[in-house]
């Protein structure tokens, strides 16, 4: 539930509240806005028939309202206003599209940093790369492990480019943490709950990829994880979703931007790069999906895919890059959006 606080309530009828919250065991989430605090209740699901009556007559409580939705802390109900996800001063979800580039896998040290220069001139707003690969096999490259990461950071220095790079398991988190301005948590761990609630610890924004088998719900389910360990800086991000068809590599699901839009007030992003699988696809089905109304993407790009470790078929040259980034702008245009402008170089 929510309990909606009185206009100029003060803070000892805030704190009062706070208290029977929690002396029920459940946990208060406080949204401060400039007219009105409200406060999403959130905590096991055991009845508490008592407490919205009892909340409700005590001072400076204006009304208690449920929350219908199984997400809460994620919902449009909680939160009627779009959540803008800022990292070092790269605002995602601020009416502008906000492009996340660079390599599947971080390989070397030049090919990071030609992809990061490349990305930086070409106007990409943050830079992405895996450090930990989740792979299929066993036997593929699954990532330089921290030497990836000190390179993200090394990048990051050089061009001012946020760093967004995967984390796998609770044992790395803070290991990525120390490095990434920005952890990723990829489609396979989408409800690898132990490790969402974690990585909520390090205080980061984190990117949630939806699950390849994740409904809507899932997904918002996934992200309330986060959410309800105090961290609400959340981008959610399609990836594709499997079905029956084999033609490409993930089905990408055009619905799920403006229908996650509708039910959350995140931050939605999409990737074209792992929903398609086919590098000529990437740009159209990125176009769509800004048009759609997605507040930026996830590409990877490679100075040379066909030599890539890992996900080449589906990498853009920087040339291809720079041709999407082009026509992109006047997608955003046409969208009422503009394009989000790289962060100031270090
Ligand atoms: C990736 O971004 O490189 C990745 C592995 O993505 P996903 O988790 O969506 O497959
Ligand atoms: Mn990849």
């Amino acid at each position: 539930m929510m309990v909606i606080m009185k206009p100029g309530h003060t803070q000892t009828e805030f704190d009062e509240v706070m208290r029977r919250i929690g002396e029920a065991g459940l946990e208060g989430h406080p949204i401060i806005g400039v007219e009105r605090t409200v406060i999403g209740v959130v905590g096991l699901d055991r009845l508490h028939p008592e407490l919205a009556d009892d909340i409700e007559v005590m001072s400076g409580v204006e009304s208690t309202v449920p929350i219908s939705s199984p997400y809460k802390l994620c919902s449009r109900e909680f939160k009627g206003d779009d959540t803008i996800v800022d990292i070092n001063g790269v605002k995602v979800g601020e009416g502008t599209v906000s492009v996340i580039a660079g390599p599947c896998a971080v390989e070397s040290e030049e090919q990071l940093m030609a992809t990061a220069r490349a990305m930086r001139e070409r106007g990409a707003s943050m830079l992405r790369g895996g450090a930990f690969k989740p792979r299929t096999s066993p036997y593929s490259f699954r990532g330089l492990e921290e030497d990836g990461l000190k390179l993200l950071a090394q990048a990051r220095q050089e061009t001012g480019l946020p760093v967004v790079t995967e984390v796998m398991s609770e044992a790395t988190v803070q290991l990525v943490a120390k490095y990434a301005d920005v952890m990723q948590i990829g489609a396979r761990n989408a409800q690898n709950f132990f490790l969402l609630e974690e990585v909520a610890k390090a205080r980061k924004p984190v990117l949630l990829k939806r699950g390849m088998s994740s409904s809507m719900q899932d997904w918002l389910l996934a992200a309330e994880y986060i959410l309800a360990k105090g961290n609400r800086d959340v981008i959610l991000c399609e990836r594709g979703i499997r079905t029956f068809e084999t033609a490409t590599r993930n089905t990408m699901d055009i619905n799920a931007v403006p229908l996650a839009k509708e039910m959350s007030h995140l931050p939605v992003i999409a990737d074209p790069s792992h929903g398609t699988g086919k590098r000529r696809l990437v740009g159209p089905v990125a176009l769509g999906m800004v048009a759609a109304g997605a507040d930026g993407l996830i590409l990877e790009v490679h100075p040379n895919p066909d030599h890539a470790l890992s996900d080449g078929a589906q990498s853009l040259t920087f040339e291809d890059f720079s041709s999407l980034m082009a026509r992109l702008a006047k997608v955003a245009q046409a969208v009422g959006k503009r394009m989000e402008r790289a962060a100031v170089a270090a």
